[in-house]
């Protein structure tokens, strides 16, 4: 990793070169009941609208690579003249329709399927804190490290170029329980704010040439200083903790415990917790025929594991009926069956499910009390 550092004055000059591309960063969106600034990723076109001092977003930037919806493929009738979609060829029922085989009677037409990875732009995200870089980080190994690499995730990825910022710990941030406070990669070029200097960690050529257009330089061992004693006082303002040792062993030999249903009774099954979740990637595909049957779809949209039918299968039976089981599932998933897998918890400690849920449940209250369980 190379170094560098810049006066904060010359962000504006990155910013500018960079918005060649689309940026996607913080930017406030209005205040809560007590005045405090609400901030969500957007598409930001004037710097001054990037609030890089952000707290945290309510969501995560996850909606720009893994969206909530999304077409996998979509499939149109194309007779054989060439004249998809319309009733001028033979048709099935003398009305342009195809017949269940997917060809026209008497006519030769056949479905034509298109895939689209919906990248027409390359994407810059300026501003991820290093709980969000892990987040993707952990999301590549199941995306794009298994046996089927899924390709929509793996364009948007492809065409991505990440600015990591510092953060200031929020009381209900508990990254530094995870080890995901500090990211050593998943980025281009993550940038500490040092008072009047920025200290920048470089990881791609691409930042290293990006650099090379502004205004710096190589940090001196005082400026070496300064930056391991940002790092210092960060890690000294870290209020919320989950104690993780021995937790997927904790985990099994409490499946039976009854806080999970004391949990259960308090979920309201909306599944906020998992739209705001940057790892969160469980989804379901449902398939859409248009009404003058010659064009159809498949959609592939995020769920989440609380919502009451996420485990209904065919025949309507649901293996998952009662809340308690759905919430223990997910804290199953994030803290036990990733860790199994990857050897690391899908949780980053971001804090975002406890601060949106209505019911007021989150992560350190929930591990806290199964540790605690008798
Ligand atoms: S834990 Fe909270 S946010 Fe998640 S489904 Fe239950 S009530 Fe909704
Ligand atoms: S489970 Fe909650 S704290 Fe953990 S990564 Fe998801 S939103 Fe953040």
């Amino acid at each position: 990793m190379l170094f560098k550092v810049f006066p904060v004055g010359e962000l504006i000059r990155l910013f500018e070169i960079l918005s060649a591309d689309r940026i996607v960063g913080p930017v406030k969106k209005g205040e809560d009941q007590h005045g405090h600034s609400l901030y969500d990723f957007d598409v930001v076109h004037d710097f001054a609208e990037l609030r890089l001092d952000y707290t945290q977003t309510i969501h995560s930037a996850k909606n720009y690579f893994l969206p909530y919806r999304e077409d996998l493929c979509t499939f149109t009738f194309q007779d054989a003249a060439g004249a998809g979609g319309d009733e001028t060829g033979g048709s099935g029922d003398g009305q342009g329709r195809p017949n269940a085989a997917g060809a026209r009677d008497g006519g030769s037409g056949d479905w034509q399927k298109e895939v689209d990875y919906g990248v027409y732009a390359p994407l810059v995200l300026f501003g991820l804190h290093p709980c969000d870089i892990n987040a993707l980080n952990k999301l590549d190994k199941v995306l794009l490290g298994g046996r089927y690499p899924n390709p929509f995730y793996g364009e948007k990825r492809a065409n991505m170029f990440i600015v990591g910022h510092s953060c200031n710990p929020q009381p209900f941030c508990f990254c530094k329980s995870m080890g995901t406070d500090s990211a050593i990669r998943g980025f281009d070029l993550f940038l500490t704010r040092m008072d009047d200097l920025y200290f920048a960690e470089v990881l791609s050529s691409r930042a290293f040439h990006l650099l090379e257009q502004i205004d710096c330089r190589e940090p001196d061992s005082r400026e070496h200083r300064r930056y391991l004693n940002e790092m210092a006082v960060k890690e000294s303002l870290f209020v919320a903790h989950v104690d993780t040792s021995d937790l997927t062993k904790i985990l099994d030999l409490e499946f039976q415990a009854p806080v999970w249903k004391e949990w259960g009774e308090k979920c309201l099954s909306c599944g906020t917790c998992a739209q705001v979740c940057p790892t969160c990637y469980c989804y379901g595909v449902e398939e859409h025929v248009d009404m003058d049957l010659n064009h159809g779809r498949k959609e592939k949209k995020l769920y989440s594991c609380n919502l009451l039918d996420f485990a209904v299968v065919a025949g309507g039976h649901n293996f998952r009926p009662e809340s308690h089981t759905r919430l223990k599932y997910r804290y199953y998933h994030k803290h036990r069956g990733f860790v199994e897998a990857f050897e690391e918890s899908l949780c980053v400690g971001c804090g975002r499910c406890g601060q949106s849920c209505l019911a007021r449940i989150t992560v350190p209250e929930v591990i806290a009390s199964v540790r605690a369980s008798k």
